[in-house]
């Protein structure tokens, strides 16, 4: 026993020799994956503890067959450590990468609300200003000449929907970015989905000297949520009718690629300029007033909502959508699964 301090000496100084060159390793290694680093940190320990021993069987501590079974001992727990090793870092490189795109997905919930207050700040106050300063007009009877009256209260009226419009699509908006959606699919006949929504833009096409066609003849059925699906299409055609000047035409048409049916509504807007194409589905994104023929100082159809909404629904469905200048307009374009079915 009063050989111990001396093998424990040995022991470590063998471990050791193994030990500092494996720790210079492990640091070249930390940028590699997390499996490689649990298996280099256990070979690591365990060549250190082989060191350790051979060490001590070098200087005669040890007879040949005890090194024998300290060798089979650890060589044992050598492979059954790695295999643990190998099995425990693959787990913790995949909670790593699922906890990246959670903290990825939290950063853009993040951003998107954010955006959004700075959205509801900036935009939902001007309005209310001006609402409130013809309602004083009214009450101090500031304004008495009937036409003129009348014309406040119109306007009052026609700002009162188009704010109840921006708290629908803000709700909307929220509902996504919480994906608070809990959609139920079921395969969707397109035809009728279309023809519902054309008739209900028509008076406003109308208004607006705007010819809707639809071009499709047998239109498919894709996998989708029906009342989302539909109000995706009634912003599309809303932003179309709007953006395409008097006597000008919106051409809705569909059509299927093996597993996936896409819709399209082209309008005459012009075109949209190549710097906005990649950022008009973004939340409170308005391109210039100018280029809308309707343009009513904040320049859009809506608040700058409208294709965030219709990206955030179509997503939530599985597709995507896609915009892109062609002919004399633009082009938008929804790609979702289709059905085998035909409507
Ligand atoms: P809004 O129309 O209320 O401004 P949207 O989110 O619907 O908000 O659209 C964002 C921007 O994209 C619009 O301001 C406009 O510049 C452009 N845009 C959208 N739809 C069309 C279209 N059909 N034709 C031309 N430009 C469009």
């Amino acid at each position: 026993m009063r050989d111990l301090p001396l093998i424990a000496g040995f022991a470590l100084a063998g471990a050791l020799a193994v030990a500092v060159p494996g720790a210079l390793v492990l640091r070249l290694l930390r940028r590699r994956s997390v499996t490689v680093h649990v298996l280099g940190l256990l070979t690591v320990t365990v060549a250190a503890a082989l060191a350790g021993v051979l060490a001590v069987a070098q200087a005669m501590f040890i007879s040949p067959h005890d090194l024998q079974v300290l060798l089979a001992v650890l060589a044992a727990a050598g492979v059954v450590s790695l295999a643990i090793g190998w099995w425990s870092g693959r787990r913790l490189a995949r909670d790593a990468v699922w906890a990246d795109q959670v903290r990825e997905r939290e950063r853009q919930v993040e951003a998107g609300r954010r955006e959004l207050v700075a959205w509801v700040s900036h935009d939902l106050r001007t309005p209310l200003a001006g609402l409130r300063a013809m309602a004083e007009a009214l009450e101090d009877r500031v304004v008495a000449d009937p036409d003129t009256v009348h014309e406040y209260h119109r306007r009052l009226r026609v700002e009162a929907d188009r704010m109840a419009q921006l708290v629908d699509d803000l709700f909307e908006l929220s509902r996504i970015h919480a994906d608070a959606l809990h959609l139920t699919l079921s395969a969707v006949p397109l035809g009728d989905l279309v023809s519902d929504a054309i008739a209900s833009a028509e008076p406003v096409a109308a208004a607006h000297g705007v010819r809707v066609v639809a071009t499709e003849p047998s239109w498919p059925a894709v996998t989708g949520s029906e009342p989302e699906l539909g109000r995706v299409i009634a912003n599309l055609l809303r932003n179309a009718i709007h953006y395409t000047p008097h006597d000008g035409t919106v051409v809705v048409s569909a059509g299927r690629d093996r597993d996936t049916a896409w819709l399209a509504v082209a309008d005459g807007c012009g075109g949209i300029p190549e710097a906005d194409l990649p950022r008009v589905f973004d939340v409170a994104f308005r391109g210039e007033p100018a280029r809308s023929p309707r343009s009513r100082g904040n320049g859009g159809a809506g608040g700058g909502l409208g294709l965030a909404i219709v990206r955030g629904l179509v997503e939530a469905q599985g597709g995507r959508v896609d915009v892109a200048n062609s002919g004399t307009g633009c082009r938008f374009v929804v790609r979702l699964p289709a059905v085998a079915a035909r409507g």
